[in-house]
């Protein structure tokens, strides 16, 4: 079940460390770092209230702390840790290249620090990255391999830290790690056993600079991988990514599709999800691994990220029995694709997590007659392509938030004959407003889809807010008829 090694722990004794950034992950490195003998500052750009709490804090327990100048690197400065949110073209970081100075992000610090409690073999990573459906496929993961009988955790943006994964006193197996492209820029040693890029599309290009960036930060999850590299077969890029890795003697390339494997692929016959690489004589025998009905929900894009979950549990040897407990084991997190209720023959599904047009064009592929509620802030997408291929399933459309009149002027464009109404409000009654007007729009059979392509912020806290704002209005109406 895949190699172990015991990892070689650094001398951080008086090491001098600048960690850039207060917050979630630069706190837990300064003191991880401080208890091991290393002279650590933290520089922050904020000097606001909270970060002279959380200063005062660590200054307490000996951890210098420097705040409004997170540019100027301090001397003598050996290693800096970053907040992986932080842009590379930084003049920090500028200031590290030219005096040699190394930087790790959060994942490299607990790569480098992961070790067994008892001294035993640090727990192997099964790692997954992408645009879209990583914090989905994670917990997919671990679901199987927890059916697996093995002890895992799925980390990253979700539930445990990575940071407290790796140096808890809890003991694992194999860790399900979700990684972002920005945790994957600053993370130049980690080597997965196996890793998945489960698709690519234009996203964070503010912070990349270019999608050759971008593309480039998510490919580093395959380096090193020691037993597969998983791809889409439906995202070219992703293979491309995969060919370009330098991976260990003996990886394997493992495609994922929607359609019939090929040899070496996992993918989808007659409504079974089949395996045709982790088999003998693959040319000829496939394995049954569990039935479409079994994935929650059953939509196109989620059979993707069960096939990539599958994919990377096999990998790491787990039975196809597993795989189908793990996933008939696995809900959703809330806001993903969520029904919230039947009202009047119309089905009301919350997918407010859909914040970029790759994310909604996915949920918008699963239903038929839509009505689309959609809108918020934009971030510099552009709504063409997504509009051009989801207008034939369209009943209609309810707009909200700042940069609906993107979305409008798209379906002007490219949709002209669907009804749309543009809710020129941003209260806290503007989501009933919009689900009244939804429900006005759609007939018996139809499906009202809240995916905005948008964030939330510009009229809510986050986007569990805006589901929850969408959920109470399905309810209201259901009880009441008037949402
Ligand atoms: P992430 O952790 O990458 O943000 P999530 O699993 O939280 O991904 O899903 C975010 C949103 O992306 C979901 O609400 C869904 O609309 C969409 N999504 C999930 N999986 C995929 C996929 N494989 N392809 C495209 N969109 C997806």
């Amino acid at each position: 079940m895949g190699s172990r090694e015991v990892t070689e722990q650094l001398d951080w004794n008086g090491k001098k460390v600048t960690v850039a950034g207060l917050g979630i992950s630069g706190i837990p490195a300064a003191r991880v770092l401080h208890a091991r003998g290393a002279l650590v500052t933290v520089v922050n750009d904020g000097d606001d209230e909270r970060s002279r709490a959380q200063a005062a804090e660590l200054e307490a327990e000996g951890i210098t702390v420097r705040l409004g100048d997170g540019a100027t690197l301090p001397a003598g400065t050996e290693l800096i840790v970053t907040t992986p949110g932080w842009r590379p073209d930084k003049p920090l970081f500028t200031a590290a290249a030219e005096a040699g100075v190394e930087v790790w992000g959060d994942v490299e610090l607990a790569w480098r620090l992961r070790e067994s409690p008892a001294g035993r073999p640090a727990a192997p990573w099964l790692a997954v990255t992408g645009t879209n459906g990583k914090t989905t496929t994670v917990r997919m993961l671990a679901s199987i391999l927890e059916a697996a009988g093995l002890r895992t955790a799925a980390v990253g943006n979700i539930g445990v830290s990575l940071l407290d994964a790796v140096l808890g006193e809890q003991e694992y197996d194999v860790l399900a790690v979700e990684l972002s492209s920005y945790q994957l820029h600053w993370a130049p040693s980690v080597r997965a056993h196996s890793a998945a890029v489960l698709n690519l599309a234009p996203d964070h290009l503010d912070w990349h600079g270019t999608m050759e960036a971008y593309a480039a930060d998510k490919g580093r999850v395959y380096e090193g991988n020691q037993v597969a590299c998983v791809y889409n077969v439906a995202d070219q890029v992703t293979e491309d990514l995969v060919r370009e890795a330098d991976v260990e003697e003996g990886c394997r390339a493992i495609g994922f599709t929607l359609g019939t494997p090929g040899p070496s692929q996992l993918g989808v016959v007659e409504g079974i999800l089949v395996d045709r690489a982790f088999v003998e004589n693959r040319q000829k025998n496939a394995q049954e691994l569990a039935e479409v009905a079994d994935v929650q929900p059953p939509a196109p894009h989620n059979i993707a990220n069960a096939l990539a979950a599958a994919a990377l549990a096999r990998a790491f040897g787990v039975e196809a029995k597993a795989v189908r407990d793990g996933l008939k084991a696995f809900r959703p997190d809330p806001h993903r694709i969520e029904l919230v209720e039947e009202v009047q023959g119309v089905t009301y599904v919350d997918d407010s997590k859909a914040t970029n047009t790759h994310a909604a064009e996915a949920s918008l592929a699963a239903y038929e007659p839509i009505v689309w509620i959609a809108g918020g802030l934009a971030k510099g997408a552009t709504f063409d392509e997504l509009v051009q291929r989801s207008a034939k399933r369209l009943r209609g459309a309810v707009l909200i938030g700042a940069d609906r009149a993107l979305i409008r002027e798209a379906l002007a464009r490219h949709a002209p004959e669907v009804p749309v109404v543009d809710l020129d409000r941003t209260d806290t009654g503007a989501m009933s407003e919009a689900v009244r007007e939804a429900a006005r729009l759609a007939q018996p059979g139809d499906t009202v889809l809240l995916a905005p392509a948008c964030a939330s912020m510009d009229m809510f806290t986050n986007y569990n807010k805006r589901g929850e704002a969408f959920a109470d209005a399905v309810r209201a109406l259901a009880a009441t008829g008037d949402a």
